[in-house]
């Protein structure tokens, strides 16, 4: 199933320019276009109706170390994961000398529904996420996780996209941060035709610089109807909202960011900020109190698609492995493994 969706996207995508790309990556770089800053705007209220979380988002937080075998029953979990067949020698056989661990690569992630999220189901926990980068300031914010021992959901707009930031990239999935589409050039989808290009453009130049291929998608300004959901969705990407928008783009003073966090956040939350768009000082200088403060208050911070119950997509690691490659026992919650190209 997956292997036929991702040459579906590898036979769309085909056709252009080969720069510098992975080897574990089959879709080739696109031509890009250095600028991307633009202004931050308030997202305008959605235009489609939202519909509650899935119903089979994850209940009770299985441990990460369940990988391989698919966490949540009645998940897609049945359906592609292979095991590692196909791979050398049998996976970690830890503390035996000579017989090295095998490794696996973080590839992408498998979502579901065709709805516009806007929360998770109602535990405890949220779903931190940054938009408009890469930019200048991303570098610190990845730090600043690493620091708060926290991942985080980073939406990115394809034209700031490039093998300069491939360091960067590799090291946020090496974190288990993960890596979403928001657009290529940022604009009002509703407004504007080419929804299908924007999307795919970015799939492919994020996946073409860290050889990952995102499943979630945000739409800039919160702007979507059922027809850009659907094609998101025809992509393999679904549709992220948020319900917590503190408006750091407009840098109310980094108080003012923790607080109105803080006020709106519930179980399942998802927050919205931004590490992109122009200096992002105030919003760096938020999230150590911000997830400090969540994490006293009893919340588990996690990923989007963590919290949505998506599966995180690995393979056997052959290439970049010392970079990025992880033991089967610190795979990600409902892991699928699917078999080496
Ligand atoms: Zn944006």
């Amino acid at each position: 199933m997956i292997a036929g969706r991702a040459a579906r996207l590898r036979a769309a995508v085909a056709g252009n320019v080969l720069t510098a790309l992975l080897v574990l990556s089959t879709v080739p770089t696109l031509a890009l276009s250095g600028h991307g800053a633009r202004a931050a705007g308030r997202a305008p209220a959605p235009t489609t109706p939202l519909a509650p979380p899935a119903a089979s988002a994850p209940a009770g937080a299985p441990a990460p170390g369940k990988a391989g075998a698919p966490g949540e029953s009645g998940t897609p979990g049945k359906a592609g994961p292979t095991t590692e067949s196909g791979t050398p020698g049998k996976p970690g056989v830890p503390g035996k000398p000579g017989v090295p661990a095998a490794l696996y690569r973080i590839v992408g992630c498998r979502s579901r529904g065709a709805i516009a999220y806007r929360s998770g189901p109602h535990l405890r926990e949220v779903a931190l996420s940054f938009d408009d980068g890469p930019a200048a300031d991303t570098p610190a914010f990845v730090s600043m996780l690493e620091r708060a021992r926290a991942r985080a959901t980073f939406f990115m707009i394809g034209a700031q996209v490039n093998s300069g930031y491939r360091s960067l990239m590799l090291r946020e999935l090496r974190d288990g941060d993960v890596l979403g589409d928001h657009t290529y050039s940022h604009p009002d989808l509703t407004r504007t035709g080419g929804v299908r290009e924007q999307l795919l453009r970015t799939l492919g130049v994020i996946r073409a610089v860290s050889g990952y291929a995102p499943c979630v998608f945000r739409p800039p300004y919160g702007a979507v109807d059922s027809s850009v959901v659907q094609t998101a969705r025809s992509l393999a990407l679904a549709t992220v909202l948020w319900n917590v928008d503190p408006a750091d783009w407009a840098r109310p003073g980094t108080s003012a960011i923790v607080q109105r966090v803080l006020a709106q956040v519930q179980p399942g939350s998802i927050i919205l900020s931004h590490d992109g768009g122009g200096p992002r000082g105030q919003t760096l200088a938020a999230y150590p109190e911000i997830i400090g403060a969540l994490r006293a208050r009893g919340y588990r911070i996690v990923t989007i698609p963590e919290l949505l119950g998506f599966h995180p997509v690995y393979r056997p690691c052959v290439k970049l492995c010392s970079a990025i490659g992880v033991p089967r026992s610190k795979l990600g919650r409902g892991a699928i493994i699917e078999r080496a190209p």
